[in-house]
């Protein structure tokens, strides 16, 4: 294979295919000149397997023959050389993952700028100081980034240049003190490498394709990998491209462009540009940028042609594409296209439009497929409450949310403030990659220039973290900053709108957010295509909770914690009781007190989610956890000395303390010397359903055993609760609720039939999930608890592990993924996977879900339902990423054809499901 592609050769594929190969920026360049045939200046990609050759051996041989070809390839269609004394030829050098890694990896300009060709240049363009800026800038760039020589020298010899020509405008740094800093600056490198600054452009090729592939491993990139979870082994390809000038003179200039507004999704062109300008100006935010639509003013004929081709890309690649172009004399040039980021509001609203046959026509499918998880979270993030507030500086509304915290003025000062537990705002002037891991610790980010493609924009955008930027009233010094006559300093409190760029000084309340009209319509077809497949319930502990569950698309509990119960101020006293119970008397007192108010929790939950299955889970945590700390009663013992009661309670926390609790007396072993306990439950269950048949509803009851290891175990305790089950049925009819439409008199479930349960158990451990085959002849149900099953299986304490350790074992490759948070496909993955099959050989109508954390994720909902799992089940916020991601599930594991039917429910097939 070889290692170096022009962007015009004839690949086999569509070269926008080939990403894997020649990188995202290399892959669509290729498919600009090739394809569709798009003034794109000429040049060739380096691919990444060149990358991946040299990061295993080194250099690898084949290459500088394969670069030197492309090369004078590249010569010959331009008419031009790189060095030429006369006629000189310069190049740009970028990095271009398959993923999109924006600003992270390296970059050289001007290349093939020596002390010949500089003034070839001048000649060339007439424009003497235009070379020499150039020439200045590229051994700048090069020493800095090939070389790795620090910037600050040639930044201060630059200041230093402007000081003496009295201008505070590098664009009037004269001719001469330019000549000179292009010869200082190559005294810097020779002071520095004891070699002279490298003159032979196939030197400052090979090195600046070097150091791109070198900074695939740079700390920078490696922390973005890490974050967006990209591989590391991938590497990137190198793109070596004739330069454009957009800063030739006032006819030229250089800007960013999408087909869509990537904030809103709202249709029609959007963008910022630079009259007279290089490309990194605009990305940079150092000068303030002029919309697109004001390139009709400064080039009509340019605002024309780069219109059409945004209708091109938009048809071609069936999306929103982003671009950079260049004018250079009125010319234009495409830089680079891809397929744009978006916000979560714009992703949404430009799935819903670019379904209809008048937008692009894709299919439901394809729309659903598009949105993330972060897109969908980035709607439901707050906003401010209410407009009691002081706008304080405006700028543009980057990236929606509202966001709230103490500000900072560095991106270590925020990080190190974020570590210590404050809520940050990061205050910059300007972003730049350097500045990402202050960026992640805040809550928003403001800055004081740049435009709505600037760096914070954009990474604030990907990351769905509120950002305003180019707040341009505001003064920023050391510590402090300034707008108007309002002073905040370092670790005032700032509130911000990423949506309408609003900054207040103080905090403004927040309310929870109020996702767009297509946040509904995607997820509606999404349910369309999983259901039957793979159904999303909540976890949820309250009526209200299940009533907002509901509300947010979820169809049942997948598990209702009743230890939730337990833990209100007015409740932990009869618990607590219960435990110190002398006599079973006592005992049967306190049980009786907690009986009632479970009742009444239980008729709460079952009337939020009438007609849709709930499941209870059983306590199950060890009972010391509702008891004080034993180390906090010592001391007090020791100091003031403990009341009566107090040292019951401490005597209590001392007998039932264990040195392992989470492997203790917990779940079912819980159940098992504490029968009552159950039993109590099970009633006040069973009473609030039979409550709620008469009152006219349609309760659907399970009820979970958790922990269970073994068939006996789960046999014994489905006795307790059939025999709870049959008390309570065997009782008078309650009466109907005062207000209640009575309607299924009798009280005795639907058709008339005693109220039914089906009595399930939670799997959690390594042995429930091979043994399921023994435990299914006694269980309805399995629901895969993946926390327990997760600790278990890695013998990692969910209590420990994360803080101390995981960053480490994430850092050092030991762990893909942290385990609790994405489910270990070949470890607890493959036990589920296993319990599932060997459940359902027993009993094949077994229901089987999953309520670990684990169902609240996209990767871990693939693997589900792979597993073959009816449902999962997630905290009531996560119930839409749920949905989406099990549309996803479907989408990626059906043929294409099936794929098609099963977003458009009129065609589609389905395997009927209960969930
Ligand atoms: C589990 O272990 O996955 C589970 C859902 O139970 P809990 O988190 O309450 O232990
Ligand atoms: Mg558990």
């Amino acid at each position: 294979m070889p290692y170096v592609y022009d962007f015009d050769h004839s690949h086999p594929r569509p070269p926008k295919e080939l990403k894997d190969l020649l990188g995202g920026k290399g892959a669509n360049l290729a498919e600009m000149t090739s394809v569709l045939e798009l003034p794109v200046p000429p040049g060739f990609t380096i691919s990444t397997d060149a990358c991946r050759a040299y990061m295993a051996d080194g250099w690898p041989k084949a290459l500088d023959a394969e670069v030197a070809g492309a090369r004078s390839r590249l010569e010959k269609s331009m008419g031009k050389g790189i060095g030429d004394a006369s006629d000189p030829l310069l190049v740009s050098v970028r990095s271009g993952a398959k993923f999109s890694m924006p600003g992270m990896m390296d970059t050289v300009l001007n290349l093939g700028l020596n002390d010949d060709s500089a003034e070839g240049l001048a000649k060339q363009t007439g424009d003497e100081r235009f070379a020499f800026d150039s020439y200045r800038r590229f051994i700048a760039m090069y020493s800095r980034i090939v070389l790795e020589l620090p910037g600050e020298e040639f930044d201060s010899l630059f200041d230093a240049a402007k000081e003496l020509a009295g201008t505070e405008s590098d664009a009037k740094v004269p001719v001469e003190l330019l000549r000179y800093l292009c010869e200082s600056y190559q005294q810097i490198v020779e002071r520095h490498t004891g070699k002279p600054f490298p003159q032979k452009p196939a030197d400052q090729l090979r090195g600046a394709i070097e150091a791109v592939f070198r900074s695939w491993n740079g700390p920078r990139a490696i922390a973005y990998r890490d974050r967006e979870h990209i591989a590391h082994d991938l590497g990137t390809a190198v793109n070596v491209q004739a330069m454009v000038f957009g800063n030739r003179d006032d006819n030229s200039g250089t800007g960013v462009g999408f087909t869509r507004d990537p904030a809103t999704g709202a249709k029609g062109s959007y963008g910022d540009f630079l009259v007279n300008a290089q490309g990194e100006d605009v990305v940079a935010g150092i000068r303030n940028t002029e919309p697109i639509s004001e390139l009709k003013k400064h080039f009509p004929k340019v605002h024309t042609e780069l219109l059409k081709i945004f209708s091109r890309l938009e048809a071609h690649y069936s999306d929103m594409c982003d671009t950079e172009f260049t004018i250079e004399q009125g010319k234009l040039w495409m830089l680079q296209t891809r397929v744009g980021k978006r916000t979560g509001a714009a992703a949404l609203k430009m799935a819903v439009d670019m379904v209809r046959p008048s937008d692009l026509g894709i299919t439901k499918a394809e729309a659903v497929s598009r949105i993330t998880e972060d897109h969908l979270d980035s709607v439901l993030h707050p906003q401010f409450a209410g407009s009691g507030y002081t706008v304080w500086a405006k700028g543009l509304g980057a990236s929606p949310g509202a966001a709230v915290g103490r500000i900072y003025f560095t991106a270590d000062d925020a990080a190190a403030a974020a570590e210590r537990g404050e809520q940050v705002v990061l205050v910059r002037n300007e972003t730049s990659p350097e500045d990402v891991h202050g960026m992640l610790a805040s809550e928003g980010i403001l800055t004081a220039r740049g435009g709505l493609v600037s760096h914070a924009a954009v990474v604030a955008r990907g990351w769905g973290k509120p950002a305003v930027v180019g707040a341009e009233a505001l003064r920023l010094g050391p510590h402090s900053v300034t707008a108007g006559d309002v002073v905040l300093f370092e670790g005032d409190w700032v509130s911000i709108d990423g949506g309408a760029g609003i900054v207040v000084a103080g905090q403004v309340p927040l309310t929870s957010a109020s996702p767009p009209a297509a946040f509904a319509t995607v997820l509606s077809w999404a349910d369309d295509i999983r259901k039957g497949h793979l159904n999303v319930r909540a976890n949820a502990d309250t009526g209200d909770d299940a009533a907002n569950a509901r509300g947010l698309g979820a169809e049942g509990i997948g598990l209702c914690r009743t230890e939730h119960m337990f833990l209100g101020e007015d409740r932990l006293p009869v618990v607590r009781r219960m435990i110190l119970a002398h006599s079973p008397e006592e005992e049967a007192d306190a049980l009786e007190e907690l009986r009632l108010v479970q009742r009444e929790d239980f008729l709460a939950i079952l009337a939020a989610m009438d007609g849709l299955p709930v499941t209870v889970r059983l306590l199950d945590p060890p009972l010391h956890e509702f008891l004080p700390s034993t180390e906090e009663l010592a001391h007090k013992d020791a100091t003031v000395g403990l009341n009566p009661e107090e040292r019951r309670l401490y005597e209590a926390a001392l007998a039932w303390r264990e040195a392992n609790p989470m492997l203790g007396t917990r779940g079912v072993r819980l159940g098992v010397i504490k029968p009552g306990l159950y039993a109590m439950q099970v009633r006040a269950l069973m009473e609030a359903a039979r409550q709620r048949v008469v009152d006219g509803g349609h309760p659907i009851v399970e009820i979970m055993i958790p922990l269970t290891v073994t068939r006996e175990e789960l046999a014994l305790a489905r006795g307790w609760v059939e025999d709870a089950v049959a008390a309570v049925n065997k009782e008078r009819t309650p009466r109907p609720s005062k207000g209640a439409k009575a309607a299924n008199g009798g009280g005795s479930g639907k058709d008339g039939k005693l109220l039914d349960v089906t009595i399930g158990t939670m799997i959690e451990t390594p042995r429930a999930a091979l043994r399921a085959d023994q435990i299914a002849e006694v269980a309805d149900f399995f629901s895969f608890g993946t926390n327990d099953l997760t600790q278990m299986t890695f013998g990692f304490s969910r209590d420990d592990v994360e803080g101390r350790m995981m960053d480490a074992y994430l850092e050092l490759g030991l762990l893909p993924r942290n385990p609790f948070e994405v489910v270990d496909a070949g470890g607890v993955g493959e036990l589920v996977r296993l319990g599932t099959e060997r459940g359902r050989a027993t009993r094949p109508s077994l229901k089987v879900g999953v309520c670990g954390e684990h169902g609240g994720d996209p990767a871990s909902i693939d693997l589900f339902y792979r597993a073959g799992l009816d449902y999962v089940s997630c905290s009531p916020f996560r119930v839409p990423v749920a949905r989406l991601a099990a549309a996803q599930a479907v989408l990626a594991n059906a043929p294409a054809d099936e794929m098609r039917k099963a977003a458009d429910p009129k065609k589609g097939a389905k395997k009927a499901k209960a969930g």
